[in-house]
Parts: structure tokens; C-alpha cells; sequence
């Protein structure tokens, strides 16, 4: 039986390093908060640069014990950590939304998400598999085999607190590679408490450290590991500007990076498209999370014959949308992460009335809510004109583009840098199969707003970023092949 911790033990403040918790060694201390009162919870410590050596030298004393065990041994760790998070999930999924603002629903949700990977990777990492080459020279015999890459650095975002850090650090130790986390600033306890977690499950000291630190001090304390000869690989989720800067920064010691960065989402309804199911999976795939994924559509395109039709029947649905704080058990979207998400939502929506939108729903703040809440929103008549067309709005705002043609459609759909996920409606095969092929994105729904798996690749093209997450792939980030030439035979 795995051990049930309450919310209040779970809740860390200190760096976890070579299996110890400790302060940042200057005592700097920043301040979390819950987005949804502006209360601070607690205080963690503010790393800088010492602190990331410190951790990255203990990921180094513990890289070779780790990656020696067997394979089995490793996944049978992960395993047990897998069954800590899935019977702490109540408090986990509450720490989720007390810090980050999702419902709790959503919070235990991410929760098993999350550990759905641990689960993943605990099996993938007895099959990390080889090749014999067929004999090409007499006396020689050529094998390719994988290895661990090293220590990976691993760099998290805030709008899945648990599911995007567990997703990178059990790949990571699944492979044989040890691991030096910092979470977003945000939210950083409940990376601390999966750390805590993943400890208690046998994780052996230094094989996994967390860093906490502002976004003022995350500057310097990344840095030393941008640096750092010995950090092999840069794991990162977040914005784009950002992993272009880790790409940039680390190619002195030309580490390998996964990079999972901004999305620009399309979501297309074809005049063929079964309209109550295109407006589910649009509800499904928008709203999750307040609008605050990044494979959120972003862009949904309505062919002109359904147009208005779709746009009350979303509307609808989307005016009785439940907008409270994760307290409330009947809330379905709950406050944004800080000032600076709402800030531009505002922007995006003002800027669209500004260029014409017409508001179906929504449209405005929720002051009498918090200072962090926002309407959701269905906005008619987007133009290309609009900021909402270039830039991520990351919250629950729908802006409905018209079009006329499939060619049209599609045009608009790739008419970004960004090519994270896509989506479109239509129940006709063939245009099912061309528009799956032209559409530019790592991840296509057809007919389906809910694509997230465990099992499934998760990646990008184009400023997206490159590297996939879970699926079979997933291990292939954190391994190097080796070729390994026997002669004398
Ligand atoms: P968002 O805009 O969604 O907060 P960011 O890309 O800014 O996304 O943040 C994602 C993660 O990257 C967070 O952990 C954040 O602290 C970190 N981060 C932000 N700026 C930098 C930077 N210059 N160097 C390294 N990490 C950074």
C-alpha cells in the first residue's frame, strides 16, 4: 500500500539536491501565490546560479549507480511512484488548484494524467532496444545500441503543474539519466511535492533535484546549466521566445534539446461536419484548463453554409459554462495564472472589437469574481487583422473565422509559424485524408478535441518546437546511440 499524505505534508519549501531539502544558499526566499486571491501560500526558495551547480553536481555523482541498474530495477521505481501519486491524487489534484487556479476536478484529472507517464515510461524502459546490423564486412560485427544521454535539465511551465514535469522526468530516469528540474514560478509546489514523491518511491539521492526560483533569478540559475558541459540535455515546455533563447544559449556546449513551445491551434468545421459533435470536442479542447493549453484552439474556421448556425449553437453552451474559484466544486473554469495572462486576453479582445468582432458571448473581465477572472467568450466575424490571428490568446476566448473553400481553410490554417496542434470536423473520407496531409502541425484531430495520451507522440513542427513526448518515442529524447564495430571475428 502506497503512503497517503495529507495536503499539509505534502506541501514543500525547499530545493530537494543530492536527496537532501535544503535553502537557496544565499537565503533568498520568493513568495507563491493563489492566483485566485492573490494570497500568498508559501515561500520558496529564489536559486541562483550556485545552487544550480550544487544540483547539477549531485545529478553527476548519481548518473552512474542510476544508470547501471537494470532497466526493470528503474521502472520498478517508477512503478511505486506511479502508485504514490495515484493514491495522494486528492491532495495533489488540491495543491494543483490552489496554486495554478484549475477546478478541482481538473486538478485530480492532471493528476492521473500525469502519472499516467510515470506508468508509461516505468514499462518503455525494458524495451529500449538495440540493433545487430546484417553483416556488411568479413571478420566485423556492427551493433547500434542506446544509452542514456546523461544529466537533463528539465524546465516547466504553469499551466500543468504535475503532468508537464512528470512527463519529462520519467522518460528521463526511465532511460538512465538523472535529472536537475526547475519548475515555473508559478508553480512550483506541486513539483516539489511529486519530488518528495518520487524520494519516498525509492528514487535514489541526486538522482532526481528540483531548483525553485523567481523569473528574475531563473535567468542566471539556468544559465549555469546552459553552460555547464556536463548537462547534456535541455527539456523544456513553454513559450517560444524562451526556447529560442535555450537554443541559442546552449549550443556553446551543443546539448540536445526538447523543445515544446507555443501552438497557434486551428480548429475547422466543414459544412459536412457532424455540428453537435464539432461543438463538444470544441468545448473539450478550448476550455480545459480556462483556454490555458498550448494545444487550446486558438483560430476555429467555420465554413460559411454552418456559420451561424455553429456560432449560436457554441454560444449556447459556452454562456453556461460555470466561471467560479477551485473551491467550488461546480466550477468548470476558474481563475488565470496572474495579471500578466489576463492583461492579454483584455488586449486580444479589445483589439478584435476594434477590427469589427461581434461578442456572442461573453466578452469582458469578472471583477466581482477576482481580479483574475475573464468571461468566456465567443467572438463572430475574426479577421486576419486581428492580434487573436497571430498570437497565442492562451485563455477562454473563441474567435469564429468564415470561409468559403477547403483550400481556403487550409491556407488559413498554415498561415502561422506555429504548428503544434490542429484540429477539423467533416464526415467525408476523402476530405478527411487530404485535409489530415496538408494541414502543417505534429498532432491532427479528426473529428476529436480530446487528443492528450500518455501512449500517443506530443510534439510540434515549425516554431513549435521538435522532440515528442510519450509513446514509444518519447525515449528516444534521452538516449544517444552507440555503434559499437567488433573486429578480429
Ligand atoms: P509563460 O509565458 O507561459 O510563463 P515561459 O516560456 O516564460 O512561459 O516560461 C516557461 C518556463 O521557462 C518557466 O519555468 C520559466 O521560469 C522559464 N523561463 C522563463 N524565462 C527563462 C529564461 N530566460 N531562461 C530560462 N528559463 C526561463
Amino acid at each position: 500500500m502506497s503512503k497517503v499524505f495529507d495536503l499539509k505534508s505534502l506541501i514543500r519549501s525547499q530545493n530537494f539536491i543530492g536527496g537532501e531539502w535544503t535553502d537557496a544558499q544565499d537565503g533568498a526566499r520568493f513568495a507563491v501565490t493563489n492566483p485566485a486571491t492573490g494570497e500568498t501560500l508559501v515561500e520558496v526558495p529564489d536559486s541562483g546560479a550556485a545552487d544550480a551547480r550544487a544540483a547539477t553536481d549531485a545529478a553527476a555523482r548519481a548518473l552512474p549507480a542510476w544508470r547501471n541498474l537494470l532497466p526493470k530495477e528503474r521502472g520498478a521505481i517508477l512503478h511505486r511512484w506511479n502508485a504514490l501519486i495515484l493514491a495522494n491524487q486528492d491532495a495533489l489534484g488540491q495543491l494543483i488548484s490552489l496554486e495554478q487556479g484549475k477546478p478541482l476536478a481538473e486538478g485530480r484529472g492532471e493528476t492521473v494524467y500525469g502519472a499516467s507517464y510515470v506508468a508509461w515510461f516505468a514499462d518503455e524502459a525494458t524495451r529500449i532496444y538495440g540493433d545487430i546490423i546484417p553483416q556488411q564486412q568479413r571478420g566485423k560485427r556492427m551493433m547500434a545500441v542506446k544509452e542514456p544521454i546523461g544529466v537533463v535539465a528539465a524546465i516547466t511551465p504553469w499551466n500543468f503543474p504535475l503532468a508537464m514535469i512528470a512527463r519529462k522526468i520519467a522518460p528521463a530516469l526511465a532511460a538512465g539519466c538523472t535529472v536537475v528540474a526547475k519548475p515555473a514560478e508559478d508553480t512550483p509546489l506541486t513539483a516539489l511535492a511529486l519530488v518528495m514523491l518520487a524520494h519516498e518511491a525509492g528514487v535514489p539521492a541526486g538522482a532526481l533535484n528540483i531548483i525553485t526560483a523567481s523569473r528574475e533569478k531563473t535567468v542566471p540559475a539556468v544559465g549555469d546549466w546552459l553552460a555547464d558541459g556536463r548537462v547534456r540535455k535541455i527539456t523544456f515546455t513553454g513559450s517560444t521566445p524562451v526556447g529560442k533563447y535555450l537554443a541559442r544559449e546552449s549550443a556553446a556546449t551543443l546539448k540536445k534539446l526538447s523543445l515544446e513551445l507555443g501552438g497557434n491551434a486551428p480548429f475547422i468545421v466543414f459544412d459536412d461536419a457532424d455540428l453537435d459533435a464539432a461543438v463538444t470536442g470544441l468545448l473539450a479542447a478550448k476550455f480545459r484548463n480556462g483556454g490555458q493549453t498550448c494545444v487550446c484552439p486558438n483560430r476555429v474556421y467555420v465554413q460559411a453554409g454552418v456559420y451561424e448556425q455553429f456560432g449560436k449553437l457554441l454560444s449556447e453552451r459556452v454562456s453556461a459554462l460555470k466561471v467560479a474559484p477551485a473551491t467550488d466544486p461546480a466550477a468548470q473554469i476558474g481563475p488565470m495564472i496572474n495579471a500578466r495572462a489576463i492583461d492579454k486576453i483584455a488586449r486580444h479582445v479589445d483589439d478584435a472589437l476594434a477590427h469589427g468582432a461581434r461578442v456572442l458571448a461573453g466578452g469582458k473581465r469578472l471583477p466581482e469574481l477576482g481580479v483574475n477572472y475573464f468571461a468566456p467568450t465567443v467572438l463572430a466575424d475574426a479577421t486576419s487583422a486581428m492580434e487573436l490571428n497571430q498570437e497565442e490568446t492562451f485563455g477562454p476566448v473563441v474567435p469564429l473565422f468564415r470561409f468559403v473553400d477547403e483550400a481556403e481553410a487550409i491556407q488559413a490554417a498554415n498561415d502561422t509559424a506555429f504548428g503544434l496542434a490542429s484540429y477539423f470536423y467533416s464526415q467525408d473520407l476523402r476530405r478527411i485524408d487530404r485535409v489530415s496531409r496538408a494541414l502543417e502541425a505534429g498532432i491532427v484531430g479528426i473529428n476529436e478535441g480530446a487528443l492528450a495520451s500518455e501512449a500517443a507522440p506530443f510534439g510540434g513542427v515549425k516554431e513549435s518546437g521538435y522532440g515528442r513526448e510519450g509513446s514509444k518515442y518519447g525515449l528516444d529524447d534521452y538516449l544517444s546511440i552507440k555503434y559499437l564495430c567488433q573486429g578480429g571475428l
